[in-house]
């Protein structure tokens, strides 16, 4: 079982790194040759959804999006096996999947999805502005966040940590961050956590986390900081070159971003998100897209119904 998964693990992060090489987007590869042949065979498969038919609803969002025949879904394109966007444009990840999920209990095919890249710094007023009809990145819900959009989850847990270079010793934890420059993203929850003077770093804020994490590759900054569920997919991609630290130091859970004041849409996604989890049609979707990454799998925490 173990052996199985360790092939798997090394065909998914031979996949993902030839993509990054082939972007353009990432250097210093040579270590990082996948070490077996991309076949795939025991890759765990990724489910199907069974499309609803004749959704009712009283969500204004929803009514529009099924007279329009399509949905709008906001997701991330640069975080491997959460929310990633190769060279032909294919949408991977566990985000997708769960993106994937709800639409079908919503109504929609994947066909009717129309897939926006939205990075975290936009996210509220993307959401706000009805540009998406639902948001699925990696996205915190708290109760600031809460005064600007609706959260539909949580539909998983996770925790800042501290994505370093292989051979760094120095950086143990976030008590060691003192001097050092640590990058992350505008609009996140763990760039202002490290911000917070008691951590005495430096950051350096951009708008991707992939461009954090070419800064680190290129020595221009010490660390990253965002999600462990984030940084064990770089992580994955660069075996040789980054490690995370895994001391998680912040509660990350995620939701489903709608407008605010959708009370029906908040319910029909808290209902579509626990038929997947029951059905398990949410366990095979992360065996076969985060939990490739490294990250053990754990029963989604209890969804907040308020
Ligand atoms: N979960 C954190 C947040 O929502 C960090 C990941 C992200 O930026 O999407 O801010």
């Amino acid at each position: 079982m173990k052996l199985r998964k360790s092939a798997t693990a090394v065909a998914a992060v031979a996949v993902l790194a030839l993509t990054a090489t082939a972007c353009g987007g990432d250097s210093g590869t040579a270590g990082d040759k996948p070490k077996g042949g991309a076949g795939g065979k025991d890759q765990p498969k990724l489910p199907t959804y069974s499309v609803a038919k004749d959704v009712k609803s009283d969500s204004p969002t929803l009514k529009a999006a099924t007279k329009a025949g399509k949905i709008a879904i906001g997701v991330k394109n640069d975080q491997p096996y959460l929310g990633f966007q190769d060279t032909d444009n294919k949408r991977s990840g566990f985000d997708v999947e769960i993106a994937k999920m709800v639409a079908a209990s919503l109504g929609f095919s994947p066909s009717q999805i129309t897939f926006k890249t939205i990075d975290s710094g936009v996210r509220e007023t993307t959401i706000s502005k009805g540009d998406v009809d639902l948001y699925v990145g990696t996205y915190t819900i708290n109760p600031e966040r809460k005064k600007q959009v609706g959260f539909a989850g949580p539909y998983f847990m996770a925790g800042a940590d501290l994505l370093v270079r292989k051979d760094d010793k120095a950086i143990t934890g976030p008590d060691s961050l003192k001097g050092k420059k640590v990058c992350s993203i505008v609009g996140s929850t763990p760039l202002q956590e490290i911000k917070k003077p008691k951590y005495g770093a430096k950051t350096v804020e951009l708008s991707k986390y992939s461009e954090c994490v070419q800064q680190l590759l290129n020595n221009e900054v010490d660390a990253v900081t965002t999600d462990d569920a984030i940084l064990k997919g770089y992580a994955a991609q660069r075996p040789t070159k980054l490690k995370v630290v895994g001391k998680p130091f912040t509660k990350e859970p995620y939701g489903i971003g709608m407008k605010k004041d959708d009370k029906a849409l908040q319910e029909a996604v808290s209902d579509a998100v626990e038929e997947h989890e029951k059905n398990g049609d949410y366990k095979k979707a992360y065996d076969a897209t985060l939990g490739l990454s490294g990250s053990g799998y754990s029963a989604p925490p209890a969804l907040e119904r308020d």
